[in-house]
């Protein structure tokens, strides 16, 4: 038997700046290390060179712990590093754009959380920059990549449900219910943009164009609910300038309807990022805080809905775990989610979404935040027949 081998160097590597080291800039960190590890050599090897966050010791201190070569304060000087040629970028919404638009520049490869940019404009500029460039570009709508979420995507395609008619959709979490939890740069419309639409409803957008094509026109209502936040250090209270709630009714293109509302502030929910989808011939439902599973009625085969437990028969599931029903996490979504921008960097299909598709679902998420200054619907696109 042999005993070892020694394996040939790389040519085909991947070299990473990650900007940002807090919930995301973590499950970055954790994906662009797993990704090759889960799905295999065909993927390029990813060497984590550089870390950067404001805070020296932060940097430093994370950097060993997710096993960075180096760390910088100042983000430039990931985008000055000729050797890195992919920038993650995990910051706060306002700081993506002139982190893109440099990475860009630079021609390397971009990986941008999501929403783009605060403001529709600069995502947009974004997109095109991009475009123009021909980079390499993804957007973090890791909800997308769910195995059980690819599942109800295939079902419709398959026709399992017939034509698909309503799409009826909450996303919901209590991060902000109470009133007296303290005010974050998500509360900003300089630093986020617009509030619970750009922090969780573009994700159940997302989801939403995904299974329904995109939309033709659009009604919406937001709320600020709490206006003002004590600040963080103590001084005194800040107001609060983007939208606790939101709701809106929604036409698609293909003729099919349907409501998503998103909420902030829903006492006991954590991350509930559901829907249900209607056809002719049946109806999927799916719950975020039931990740692993969908459940699924189709007229004549059932009394009641079936529970569908993802497995290795729904990929990448099996990439993961050999056996079904044990359960993938919310880190595992973003490492299929950056194995997808690895593939693509190798010369695969493009990352889902890049810019261009991110900026699709946030058009529709300004909208809502339009319609809901105006009172009146808003049309993106005409409706078939
Ligand atoms: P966070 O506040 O936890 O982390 C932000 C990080 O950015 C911190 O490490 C901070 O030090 C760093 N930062 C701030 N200014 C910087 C600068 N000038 N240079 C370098 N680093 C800087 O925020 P978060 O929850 O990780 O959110 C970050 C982004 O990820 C946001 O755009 C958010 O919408 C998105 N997000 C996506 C998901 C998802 O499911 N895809 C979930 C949460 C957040």
């Amino acid at each position: 038997m042999e005993r070892e081998g020694r394996m040939a160097a790389s040519d085909d590597r991947v070299v990473l700046g990650l900007i940002g080291t807090g919930f995301m800039g973590k499950a970055h960190a954790l994906a662009w290390r797993a990704a090759r590890a889960v799905m295999g050599p065909e993927l390029p090897e990813v060497r984590l060179k550089t870390l950067c966050d404001p805070d020296g010791a932060r940097a430093a201190h994370l950097a060993r712990s997710w096993g960075f070569a180096g760390w910088v304060t100042d983000w430039r000087r990931i985008i000055d590093d000729p050797e890195i040629d992919c920038v993650a970028i995990t910051t706060p919404n306002a700081l993506h754009r002139d982190m893109a638009l440099a990475a860009i520049g630079a021609g390397k490869a971009v990986h941008c959380e999501k929403p783009l940019a605060p403001t529709l404009a600069d995502a947009a500029e974004m997109a095109a920059a991009a475009a123009e460039a021909g980079v390499p570009t993804q957007v973090g709508y890791n909800y997308l990549h769910n195995p059980a979420f690819r599942h109800a995507e295939r079902l419709v395609a398959e026709g399992a449900i017939g034509r698909v008619v309503h799409f009826r959709g909450v996303v919901a979490e209590d991060y902000l219910a109470d009133g007296a939890a303290p005010w974050s740069w998500r509360l900003s419309a300089a630093s986020a943009g617009l509030g619970v639409l750009g922090d969780l409803g573009c994700h159940l957008v997302a989801m939403a164009l995904a299974l329904c094509g995109p939309v033709a026109r659009l009604v919406g209502d937001t709320r600020i609910v709490h206006p003002r936040r004590p600040r963080p250090d103590g001084t005194g209270e800040a107001t609060v300038e983007n939208e606790d709630t939101a709701t809106a009714l929604l036409r698609f293109v293909s003729g099919a309807h349907g409501s998503l509302t998103a909420s902030r502030i829903a006492w006991g929910r954590k991350n509930r990022l559901a829907w249900e989808l209607t056809g002719t011939e049946g109806t999927i439902l799916f719950d975020q805080e039931r990740m692993n599973e969908l459940r699924l009625f189709r007229r004549g085969r059932h009394a009641g809905f079936e529970t569908v437990l993802t497995g290795p028969e729904h990929p990448p599931y099996g990439a993961f775990c050999p056996a079904p029903g044990h359960q993938l996490g919310f880190n595992d979504l973003k490492v299929i989610e950056v194995a997808g921008f690895l593939r693509h960097l190798a010369g695969g299909p493009p990352g889902r979404p890049d810019f261009a598709e991110a900026l699709a679902y946030e058009r529709v998420i300004h909208a809502i935040d339009r319609s809901a200054r105006s009172g009146g619907w808003v049309v993106l696109g005409e409706e078939d027949g």
